[in-house]
């Protein structure tokens, strides 16, 4: 089965040989806070940063999920206000996460082909962190790197972006942001069970501010460990050192980017021209990443089954897009050939 299902998603191929590499490697029975183990995070840090291009001055940590990263800055960035700006599920969900945590965040919702207004966020002096979904995986739409420079330049608060499915496909504009987060399973093309958290100097004197230190998970106690290559807990050590083969294996994100970028303009122009709806209408908002495709139900279930008799997995929709759309997951990991494959299945169902 060839999968486009965006998360879990494809996984590289040489995860199998990595895999087989690390259990030989006896890193996976060595203590976390040996030097062996602390080599192999500092090495994957290093890579990771090298070829995502982060700037120098941002600090990495793994944790367990994207999710985690929501729990995280809620408890440690927000003592007491957040604001939520958000379009589809992933975003409103973290806007949930975060109120449980801390009741008076709340948030701004735009439309599915809105570039909001920056002037009309309703950002007020009692939000201490701005939290944006780069890529909302739950209708394939993506915030520009426009957007996120008119951000930075209005407003000097902490800006916590969710980037879980672009980031490792896209060439993000690190420094417009102070807190970047994603999950491996998506752009990473690894298996679940990792969380990346990117942040800049000023994320970490708001942690310092905000002093938490009540949880496992909590930013500083994080940190402190992360300063001496080891973690809170007796980490994902498969996922890091996977991570890390991986983030050798690839091109640098610029040259990554540009070809995904590719890749989305040539499935939106096929799509259109071979009779498919595009969730998405407006050109500018639409995700590099994960392609959302709509049409009535009944066309959206034959369309998926018939996909899956020929051996190719669809995204479903998501949320409130569950039923009337489907995604194509459009990340590194996936190659020409496939590509072409769901093309061919797509050109014959819609002749
Ligand atoms: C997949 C996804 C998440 C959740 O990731 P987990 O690994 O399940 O925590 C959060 N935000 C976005 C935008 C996602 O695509």
């Amino acid at each position: 089965m060839i999968t486009f299902y965006p998360g879990p998603s494809k996984v590289y191929p040489q995860v199998e040989q990595y895999m087989q590499d690390a259990y030989h490697s006896g890193i996976l029975s060595v203590n976390h806070r040996s030097d062996v183990f602390m080599q192999m995070l500092k090495g994957t840090i290093d890579v990771l940063k090298l070829k995502l291009d982060i700037p120098s001055d941002y600090e990495v940590y793994f944790v367990s999920s994207a999710t985690e990263c929501w729990e995280i800055i809620a408890q440690s960035l927000i003592a007491r206000s957040g604001l939520h700006i958000y379009n589809g599920a992933f975003g409103e969900k973290w806007m949930e996460y975060s109120q449980k945590i801390r009741p008076e965040s709340n948030g701004f919702s735009f439309n599915l082909n809105e570039i909001p207004e920056i002037e009309q966020l309703g950002i007020h002096a009692e939000h201490e962190v701005i939290c944006v979904t780069h890529n909302e995986t739950s209708n394939g739409t993506a915030l520009s790197t426009e957007f996120l420079t008119d951000l930075r330049r209005y407003t000097a608060k902490i800006i916590a972006v969710d980037a879980t499915s672009s980031m490792a496909g896209s060439a993000l504009p690190w420094t417009t942001a102070d807190v970047w987060f994603a999950s491996v399973q998506k752009c990473f093309g690894l298996p679940a069970g990792l969380g990346v958290m990117v942040v800049s100097p000023d994320a970490i004197r708001k942690a310092e501010s905000v002093a938490d230190k009540s949880f496992y998970n909590s930013f500083l106690f994080m940190r402190d460990n992360f300063q001496k290559f080891q973690t809170p807990y007796t980490p994902n050590v498969l996922g890091i050192y996977l991570v890390g083969r991986v983030m050798e294996q690839v091109l640098p994100i610029s040259e990554i980017a540009v070809d995904i970028r590719k890749r989305a303009e040539e499935w939106y122009t096929f799509l259109s021209e071979n009779g498919f709806e595009l969730a998405v209408q407006n050109e500018e908002v639409r995700s590099d990443t994960v392609i959302a495709v709509q049409a009535d139900r009944e066309k959206i279930t034959q369309i998926k089954s018939m996909a899956k008799l020929a051996g190719i997995q669809l995204g479903n929709g998501y949320g409130q897009w569950k039923d009337s759309s489907f995604r194509i997951a459009n990340f590194p990991a996936i190659t020409e050939t496939e590509i072409s494959l769901l093309k061919n299945f797509l050109f014959n169902i819609s002749a």
